[in-house]
């Protein structure tokens, strides 16, 4: 582990010694903030964003939380929402106004793209995906309106990558600004604002908290963007992050490296696992030698993640519900970065109303590694895999 990585998980924006030599940060759940001088009051209002005032603005315990994320990220600034969804979209709104073009990759997360289809289509906001795997098409998807290139890399569900450097050099060059979701890399992984990003957005209920009992977002970014950000739709929306839910995250963060690295070592063992299997038509993996991104994905992120997509070589839906309710060690649930490995399977999506129109195969089942061994979910895999006919 990098060495700076441990001081700012365990030093940055702590300061002890104005709170009895607190090892754990302090939860601090006061709403409002007091002044004893007029001009005390004034000079807080002043700068909302950067002292204790009101909590939907400034809050200290949350405050450390952002010191520590946005020097992870390589970032100027961070604020923290209260949902990974809320800071997508903040990020986004902060980029185009009424009849401005976005250029998305295909498949991103499921709200990202109800975001730019059904809310901001409401205010004439036009959205073209495009296969970000070669980056030209996002060069050939530009129209003279367009104001914001929105890239996830990996993407959701598929796991396709987007050459971020070169995705950034094409939207610079066009006077474009990028806002990436780096959810499944975290940090640690893969800093898409050294490689030239404007705007990183995270779900923080994933990795970054790494416990399955928050539900939060960061944006990161320069000063004057997260500035902007602050005073328009943070501020607005309100979609703020509660003082308890920081120190929850504070406290998920201390193990973040080792989380990270534990995921990083088994979760190619079990694709390995998947892909030698007969039963097994297809891994999504970008950190398997198999994957035709698998240069890039060495390239620009430092370590494998704990997610990818298998699709088997079952019948029917009712041969993969066999599979799925046989398996006893995964739990099935959506969301993921937690202790417990996952299974969500997609045909859930061609049968349940609300979520009904996907082009993801049936037989597609996403997979999350958690922190258990290696073997013990592959004898689980390898079990539940042994009652479908293949
Ligand atoms: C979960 C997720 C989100 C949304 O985050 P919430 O915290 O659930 O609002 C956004 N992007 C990706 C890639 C995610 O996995």
């Amino acid at each position: 582990m990098e060495k700076d990585i441990q001081y700012i998980i365990n030093e940055l924006g702590e300061e002890r010694s104005a709170y009895n030599g607190a090892v754990s940060p302090p939860l601090m759940a006061s709403t409002n903030y007091c002044f004893t001088t007029v001009a005390g009051l004034r000079e807080a209002i002043a700068h909302e964003m950067d002292v204790p005032f009101y909590t939907r603005g400034h809050n200290p315990t949350v405050a450390i939380l952002r010191k520590k994320i946005a020097a992870l990220e390589g970032a100027e600034e961070c604020l923290m929402f209260s949902s990974g969804s809320a800071a997508v979209s903040a990020a986004v709104m902060n980029c185009v106004a009424q009849g401005e073009h976005v250029v998305c990759v295909q498949k991103p997360y499921s709200w990202t793209a109800k975001l730019l289809n059904q809310l901001l289509a409401k205010y004439g906001v036009t959205t073209t995906y495009v296969d970000g795997t070669n980056p030209e098409n996002y060069r050939a998807a530009i129209q003279a309106n367009t104001k914001l290139f929105i890239l996830e890399s990996p993407n959701s569900m598929t796991f396709e990558l987007q050459d971020i450097a070169a995705v950034c050099a094409i939207a610079k060059a066009h006077n474009i600004r990028t806002v990436m979701d780096n959810s499944y890399a975290t940090p640690l992984n893969q800093n898409p604002i050294a490689m030239g990003v404007d705007i990183v957005a995270h779900s923080a209920t994933k990795y970054l908290n790494g416990h399955s009992d928050v539900v939060a977002g960061v944006v990161c970014s320069t000063a004057e963007i997260c500035k902007s950000i602050f005073a328009n739709e943070y501020m607005t929306l309100g979609a703020t992050q509660s003082a308890h839910d920081a120190w929850l995250i504070l406290r998920g963060l201390r193990t973040l490296p080792l989380r990270i690295e534990r995921s990083a070592k088994t979760t190619p063992q079990v694709v390995q696992f998947l892909e030698q299997h007969p039963k097994v038509e297809k891994v999504y993996y970008p950190f398997s030698p198999s994957h035709p991104q698998y240069d890039l994905a060495q390239k620009q992120m430092k370590r494998p993640g704990g997610m990818f997509s298998v699709c088997l070589k079952a019948q029917n839906i009712a041969e993969m519900e066999v599979f799925c309710n046989h398996l006893q060690r995964f739990l099935m649930a959506t969301s993921w970065g937690g202790y417990e490995s996952l299974i969500y399977p997609i045909c859930v999506l061609h049968t349940a109303g609300n979520y009904a129109s996907t082009t993801l195969p049936w037989n597609m089942i996403r997979v999350y590694i958690g922190l258990e061994d290696a073997e013990v979910l592959i004898a689980d895999l390898s079990q539940a895999l042994s009652h479908i006919n293949g």
